[in-house]
């Protein structure tokens, strides 16, 4: 099964002025394409792996032979990554979660102004390009503020990824440039709360 671009639920220009247009069509449809071709191009002679997702493949990276591993790691991670970090943005979005979700982030890091201070803490501090993430930990049964590099997908680590912030320069230097912090301030204002509290309950209830 070949692994394809999903298409964006919303337009380039639909998360202006936060994320301008230009950013969204080179990101989508050119460093996106680039990982899912990547993957393909990697996976074209293992037909064994063929019938797995790429969750699975994600979730069970142990057993990708090792000649691979490094480009399902890179590609089918950043494959995943986008493809979630395009459903949890959406236009007229942002604000407080509410929710299950908005329920377990009061419960776990006391309010949200507390929670966003450590995302953007992991968004600020990881060194180079990668991840600031809020994933679902199994083990623990609780949420939990992480960052990793480049495009290592939590999925990789038993974790279920709910929201990720994109700090590669890629995702932001044509608006912000060197300027991080202003556009995680800005990426609040287009999280898709809703997307994010759907993917909590799913994942919290073990599917
Ligand atoms: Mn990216």
């Amino acid at each position: 099964m070949a692994h394809t671009l999903p298409a964006l639920p919303y337009a380039f220009d639909a998360l202006e002025p936060h994320i301008d247009a230009k950013t969204m069509e080179i990101h989508s449809q050119k460093h996106h394409k680039a990982y899912v071709d990547n993957l393909n191009n990697a996976l074209k002679d293992h037909a064994e792996l063929a019938a797995h997702d790429i969750v699975s493949l994600l979730r069970n990276i142990k057993s990708v032979p090792e000649a691979i591993r490094p480009a399902v790691i890179n590609n089918g991670g950043g494959h995943h990554n986008h493809s979630l970090f395009w459903e949890i943005m959406a236009p007229n979005a942002g604000g407080e979660p509410t929710g299950a979700i908005g329920d377990a982030i009061k419960a776990t890091f006391g309010d949200f102004t507390k929670f966003k201070d450590t995302v953007k803490q992991n968004a600020l501090t990881q060194f180079g390009s990668g991840w600031s993430w809020l994933v679902w930990d199994p083990t623990a049964s609780a949420i939990k503020t992480i960052k990793k590099p480049n495009q290592d997908s939590p999925l990789m680590d038993g974790h279920v990824p709910l929201l990720g912030c994109d700090i590669w320069e890629h995702a932001y230097y044509l608006k912000y440039q060197n300027l991080r912090a202003g556009y995680v301030d800005a990426w609040w204002n287009v999280v898709n709360w809703k997307k994010v509290d759907e993917l909590y309950q799913t994942a919290k209830a073990g599917k």
